[in-house]
């Protein structure tokens, strides 16, 4: 069996699979060997599949808990693969909960989280990415995120990494073949057809993984921590970022001193904005603890946005920060308070590509600048091919394109050359989960909610 051998009867699992709380509706699901048994149990008998059947719901003892609708779905034609019943009544707390303790009562165990969703992984119903899709979806704060998780739920993304692992397994193929049958004529001859391969898969790879790039800025977002000295506005250009007033806006320097934290989405993608209390020399004690957290918040930044006083210039302390930023970070200076610049000035210094002219005031450059963070984070926002990918499917992408680099390297050490194209597909493998560790599963699926 391709994954995972099972043994024995396995048990029938339930689960409330709507939210907590009251609604309109709530939803019951169950899924296991003993679906059966437990609907004769709850609603005295198996509905014909797929059809709502309105039923009574009723506890061990044949006490009446609810009416509604219950579906059943027989295997493999249902969501985990396995014999499903889903059992819709009135959404409120005391009752699910007596009807998913009457479902345990006939025989199911509660599920545990994500339970449903790896179910049908085991049962090769999804991949692991469309798995890890559910999700994404699921917890999708945009609908740009949502919009490609669905993609990935589709199969999209599986299918480009299959694709890849396609055209690697033809190319080892011919790799084989020609190790088989060494004469000399030959082998120029698929050193050409290799080479014009190794090119393609390469450049499909390339693709994927920036679609993937795309993604995970979607999913992840993009960490923006705002820096500057005291009283240029940092705060003031926060709030405009954020649409609302909240940080507090004070005309005493460094008043700013817990780092504030602020979720806003930029064309859909969201960005955690920062703001920190700056990084002044100071003998105050709280104030001192806050520099020192403005450097670490500094070191984690995927964008550092400086915020400069465009009537004062870059100071001293601001050409520190900047010194001190890590190489791989991205810098944007914002020239704020451009509405105090006398008519026609230019602000000093604004002479670089990621330097923006703002106004928190006014708003005058602000979604200009909302703009340059998404560049300089790295987003294309093409809107169309773009997977939702997590941080384990960039590394082994990252994996698979440094042994084809090798590949490309040993193009007539065939051994070594088979070698690498073997590792690359590898990598690419695990990503629909093919080969994959017990612990890789829990990790996964015990960060859904129960009832997934
Ligand atoms: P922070 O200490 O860097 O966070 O600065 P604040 O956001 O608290 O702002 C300091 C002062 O500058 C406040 O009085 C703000 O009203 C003022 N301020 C902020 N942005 C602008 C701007 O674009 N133009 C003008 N004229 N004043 C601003």
């Amino acid at each position: 069996m391709r994954r995972e051998q099972l043994t024995g009867e396995r048990d029938t699992i339930a689960a409330l699979a709507t939210p907590p709380g009251r609604g309109g509706i709530g939803v019951v699901r169950v899924s296991g060997p003993r679906v059966e048994r437990i609907a004769r149990s709850v609603i005295g008998r198996l509905p014909a599949p797929r059809v709502a059947t309105y039923c009574e719901f009723h506890d061990a003892r044949g006490e009446a808990i609810d009416e509604g609708i219950a579906l059943y779905f027989d295997a493999p034609n249902s969501y985990t693969g396995e014999a499903v019943l889903e059992l819709q009544g009135h959404g409120g707390p005391v009752v699910m909960q007596t009807l998913v303790g009457a479902c345990l009562d006939a025989g199911a165990r509660l599920a545990e989280p994500g339970e449903f969703t790896r179910r049908a992984f085991l049962e090769g119903r999804l991949d692991l990415t469309q798995a890890e899709a559910v999700a994404d979806l699921i917890d999708a704060s945009s609908r740009e995120a949502a919009r490609s998780a669905l993609r990935s739920l589709r199969g999209e993304f599986s299918a480009a990494v299959d694709r890849l692992v396609e055209r690697l397994t033809e190319l080892r193929a011919l790799t084989e073949a020609m190790l088989d049958f060494p004469e000399e004529d030959i082998e120029s001859f698929y050193r050409e057809d290799a080479l014009r391969r190794l090119t393609d898969v390469r450049a499909q790879l390339e693709a994927t993984l920036a679609s993937s790039q795309q993604g995970s800025i979607l999913r992840a977002g993009i960490h923006v921590v705002i820096a500057g000295q005291p009283n240029v506005g940092k705060s003031s250009l926060l709030n405009r970022l954020a649409g609302e007033d909240r940080a507090i806006v004070t005309p005493i320097p460094g008043t700013t001193r817990d780092a504030l934290r602020e979720l806003v989405h930029i064309e859909g993608v969201p960005v955690n904005l920062v703001d920190t209390a700056g990084v002044r020399e100071t003998k105050d004690e709280v104030e001192q603890l806050g520099v020192e957290r403005t450097w670490r918040e500094l070191s984690r930044a995927d964008v550092v946005l400086l915020v400069v006083d465009a009537t004062a210039g870059v100071s001293r302390e601001d050409e520190e920060i900047v010194a001190r930023l890590p190489r791989d970070g991205t810098l944007i200076r914002a020239f704020n308070k451009a509405d105090l610049l006398p008519p026609g000035a230019r602000a000093p210094r604004a002479d670089s590509s990621r330097d923006v002219h703002v106004s928190a005031l006014t708003g005058a450059g602000v979604s200009t600048l909302a703009k340059e963070i998404l560049r300089a984070a790295g987003w294309a926002s093409s809107g169309e091919t773009v997977f939702i990918a997590r941080e384990r499917h960039l590394r082994a992408l990252k994996a698979a394109r440094a042994h084809l680099e090798d590949a490309a390297a040993r193009l007539s050490e065939w051994e070594l050359f088979a070698e690498e194209l073997r590792q690359a597909q590898g990598f690419l493998s695990e990503i629909t989960g093919e080969y994959t560790a017990d612990e890789l599963l829990g990790e996964i699926f015990g960060r859904f909610c129960i009832g997934k």
